[in-house]
């Protein structure tokens, strides 16, 4: 022992207890992404596991005979990119009418695809769309039941919103769901009315259940296809990792079927929804109460994570709970709107209360100042009351955080391992147009502050909350630089460059800061030796390209636990 100074004697413990790698990447740029950010040449994997990170001799030296090798021929590789705020299904993608596709400029474009699915419909059924945003459209308004009457006589029509919290329904689905002149708005929604108090078919939050309640729901088999799609294209992706927010027990047991038949080759955090009741939240701590509580999972690849609860809505339906009005096209007025809360806020504080209390990590989405100020207070609350370390409360979304709740934020994090946000840098992008014209000029420039929170120590997940926005995370790391809106209706910048943050931040943010809000950090979210090897291969270089160039990265190979999930067929890495 004498003879062994500490460090040496460690080394050769961990040589003699860690195997010879079976696969190795070679003559690579390594972003590892570990606490110094280092870049290295090669890693070895040994079932599965990195036991080795550092120049190709220094790998290949710790390499068994027959080890696979996969040259990199130059190429980049990083930790498997992890969404924290996902909508995880393709299932609308698969089956419905997409709206979002960029070749729809105008009203009368969506009319046109309207009408083109009516004309193969039988009379009666539903027909469905998704992905529409006034933002995007050259009349910068909403989609009307007027505008769809006209094509859809004979059939019920709803059509989502991007943003998931309003649609429109023509008034074939109005009569279906008993909308006429004289519904009132039921709590915490809005039927929209025009200058006469008729509908105009627009509904927001809870109104637009009326409507969904009755648009009978995707086979299991529809959404398993849809399940095993957004798998397959996270892959091709370089995406490895995802929490999916607010599932039931149908998406659960969905999630168990393909675990078991091993084509979960993503790792899911998911999140219980807890309704916005006591009682929907006592329903839901009993659900998870039978399940493994993280970090513990289904081995490191499904995790039942804790629960979502919505404090409000959202920016683009200026539904979400602001401390000053909203604005309308930038400039104007929202006269008196200043969005209003998803629940009875004492019932969350409630909620919260029952699932801290029982050790269950809650996320809440929170999108305007208001909501946030008040989940914050209401985490700290908790904490305050039964301190407990890393249960990791997020804020999701987050989008414009009063100077108290970015405080809090910082103490709660030092002090509890708690108040994470949640944030998706490519709202700036996708419904950055809707958002600048709600936001108005002033706002606009406090819209999800990354700098802010590197300057504050807030460390914070990266995600798309698709189907918001596209979920390819090379769109979230451009705009946690740029900030830029896609068309620049308000102007190319509206949301300022001050609060940009560097690719280093940004990768951060979709890696180990992710894995962290998966409580998986230990397991995944960087390249270093004891962690899984979930591993993206990239064309370019992150750390030296343009940045504009960064949504146009293509991913040549992901590995999840040290096995192939995706390979392009024209990549430039070779397997052997
Ligand atoms: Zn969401």
């Amino acid at each position: 022992m004498a003879l062994f100074s500490a460090g040496t004697l460690a080394q050769a413990q961990s040589r003699a207890a860690s195997p010879e790698a079976d696969l190795i990447l070679v003559n690579g740029r390594i972003l590892t992404v570990d606490a110094k950010d280092s870049v290295a040449e090669a890693v070895g994997i040994a079932g599965g596991r990195i036991v080795a990170v550092g120049s190709n001799s220094e790998v290949k030296k710790r390499a068994a005979n027959q080890a696979h090798v996969i040259d990199l021929r130059g190429r980049t590789a990083t930790p498997g990119l992890i969404d924290t705020h996902c909508h995880f299904q393709e299932v609308a993608a698969l089956y419905d009418m997409d709206l979002s596709d960029p070749s729809i400029r105008q009203l009368s474009d969506v009319v046109k695809r309207v009408q083109q699915k009516v004309a193969a419909a039988q009379p009666g059924a539903w027909v469905r769309g998704s992905g529409w945003d006034e933002g995007k459209l050259a009349e910068l308004r909403y989609i009307y039941a007027a505008d769809l009457d006209r094509v859809s006589p004979n059939n019920p029509v709803w059509l989502m919103h991007t943003t998931g919290h309003y649609g429109v329904a023509n008034s074939y689905a109005m009569k279906l769901a008993g909308i006429a002149r004289g519904t009132k708005d039921p709590p915490a929604g809005t039927i929209d009315r025009d200058r006469e108090n008729n509908p105009t078919g627009v509904l927001k939050e809870s109104a637009k259940d009326l409507v969904t309640a009755r648009i009978p729901a995707h086979s299991h088999e529809e959404q398993r296809n849809g399940l095993l799609k957004i798998i397959a294209d996270f892959n091709r992706e370089g995406m490895t990792g995802v929490k999916d927010p607010g599932i039931g027990p149908g998406e659960w047991s969905l999630y168990r079927e393909l675990h078991a038949q091993g084509k979960l080759t993503v790792r899911v955090f998911t999140l219980f929804l807890a309704g916005t009741t006591v009682d929907s939240a006592r329903q839901t701590l009993r659900t998870l109460a039978s399940l493994p509580r993280p970090p513990q999972s289904f081995d490191g690849r499904l995790l039942a994570g804790g629960v979502k609860i919505f404090m409000d809505g959202s920016g683009g339906a200026r539904t979400a709970w602001m401390h000053q009005q909203w604005n309308k096209n930038s400039t104007g007025e929202d006269t008196g709107n200043y969005g209003y809360p998803a629940l009875d806020p004492a019932i969350f504080r409630q909620q919260v209360k029952m699932f801290h209390d029982a050790g269950i990590h809650i996320s809440t989405h929170a999108v305007g100042d208001r909501a946030i100020d008040w989940v914050v207070d209401s985490y700290a609350a908790a904490l305050q009351s039964k301190p407990t370390r890393g249960l990791r409360h997020g804020i999701i979304h987050c989008n414009i955080p009063t100077d108290h709740a970015i405080e809090a934020m910082a103490k709660l994090q030092k002090q509890y391992d708690a108040g994470y946000p949640e944030s998706q840098a490519p709202f700036m992008w996708w419904i950055g147009d809707n958002y600048a014209g709600n936001l108005g000029p002033e706002r606009c420039l406090r819209l999800i502050p990354f700098r802010t929170y590197l300057a504050k120590g807030i460390q914070w997940g990266g995600g798309s909350d698709y189907s918001v926005t596209p979920f390819p995370a090379r769109y979230g790391l451009w705009a946690s630089v740029v900030r830029r809106p896609m068309r620049g209706v308000y102007g190319t910048q509206p949301f300022g460059v001050a609060e940009g943050i560097d690719i280093h931040a940004a990768l951060r943010s979709y890696t180990i800061w992710a894995a962290h809000q998966l409580f998986q950090e230990d397991r995944i979210g960087s390249i270093e030796p004891g962690k899984e090897a979930d591993i993206a291969v990239w064309d370019r270089d992150l750390y030296t390209m343009p940045t504009d160039e960064i949504p146009h990265i293509k991913c040549e190979l992901a590995l999840v636990g040290g096995r192939i999930v995706y390979r392009a067929e024209d990549a430039h890495v070779t397997v052997r």
